[in-house]
């Protein structure tokens, strides 16, 4: 098998049910001996503990955990308070993110950007932490232009960011070109694509919807026209994202990072795929 570089994304489980599932799920990607796994952060702080408690059990494990951390609505001293709670544990490596206001909260906390909550962590901490922070390829839907959210992905950097992961994105060319405006603008840390294998068509568009990833229109008739026929759809899924990872690994990405949703079974069908 060829050994590539890679990571897994969970969020953090509600039920005992949830986390039964969740050991199942790392202990089958495990076999990949990715660098880290890491564990989202609820809007606004609202799964604080459950993040904590599901990296701080990886940790435990002898894996490599790496929770997210968001700022909006955060005071200096929750963050803090996280930080030391982190280093205590041992933890190296921080997803770092601004994170998107829950409905109805109008709290916007000490931080209004992720570039100071690098910079906040950097000022706190020094070098303790790997940072990693967002990047988008097809642009963030806040952003207006393309040369503004280069510019400001710029400030995370400026501020202490050691790589990337970016959202996920079904047009390859975004990524490059993404690669490319970063090269023109000295951005030279490591942008690992984030990748979202097909699990559900309808909650991928929905959720795509929100953060600005696009389905092109050749994949979303394909995956519409399967219908409720989920197996179909997920194989034709697997194939879908296995050359997008076969041409990511062929230009030569440092690393992939998968966006899990806590299952393990599609994304081992890609990772041997490509490993093949
Ligand atoms: P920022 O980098 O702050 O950017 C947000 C917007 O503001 C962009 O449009 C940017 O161009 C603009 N901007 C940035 N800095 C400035 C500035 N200084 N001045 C003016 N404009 C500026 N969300 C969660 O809630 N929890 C998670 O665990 C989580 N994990 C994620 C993991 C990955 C790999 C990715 C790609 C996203 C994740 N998100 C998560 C979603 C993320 O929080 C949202 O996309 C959010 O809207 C932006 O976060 P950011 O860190 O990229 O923000």
């Amino acid at each position: 098998m060829k050994n590539i570089p890679l990571s897994f994304e969970f969020f953090p489980p509600k039920t005992e049910e949830g986390i039964a599932n969740l050991r199942r799920t790392r202990k089958q990607l495990a076999t990949f001996q990715p660098e880290f796994f890491s564990v989202t952060f609820g809007a606004g702080g609202s799964t604080r503990d459950r993040t904590m408690d599901a990296v701080f059990e990886i940790q435990n494990e002898g894996y490599a955990a790496a929770p997210h951390i968001s700022c909006i609505s955060a005071t200096k001293d929750e963050v803090r308070e996280l930080l030391k709670a982190y280093q205590a544990k041992e933890i190296k490596r921080l997803v770092t993110l601004r994170g998107d206001l829950p409905s109805g909260v109008v709290s916007v906390g000490d931080f209004k950007y992720a570039n100071e909550l690098v910079d906040f962590i950097r000022q706190e901490t020094g070098d303790w932490f790997h940072i990693e922070v967002a990047a988008y390829p097809e642009v963030h839907p806040e952003s207006t232009s393309v040369a503004s959210d280069i510019n400001n992905f710029k400030k995370k950097v400026d501020a202490g960011a050691n790589s990337a992961i970016t959202q996920y994105f079904y047009n390859i060319d975004a990524y490059f070109q993404f690669l490319e405006s970063c090269q023109k603008a000295n951005i030279s840390l490591p942008i690992i694509p984030g990748v979202m294998p097909i699990y559900n068509y309808t909650q991928l568009a929905r959720f795509s919807g929100m953060c600005g990833a696009e389905i092109p229109r050749w994949l979303r008739l394909r995956l519409e026209a399967y219908g409720d026929d989920m197996a179909s759809l997920r194989d034709f899924g697997v194939d879908v994202i296995s050359e997008l990872c076969e041409k990511l690994l062929a230009a030569g990405v440092p690393s992939l990072h998968f966006y899990t949703l806590n299952q393990a079974g599609i994304v081992s069908k890609i990772i041997n795929n490509v490993t093949d």
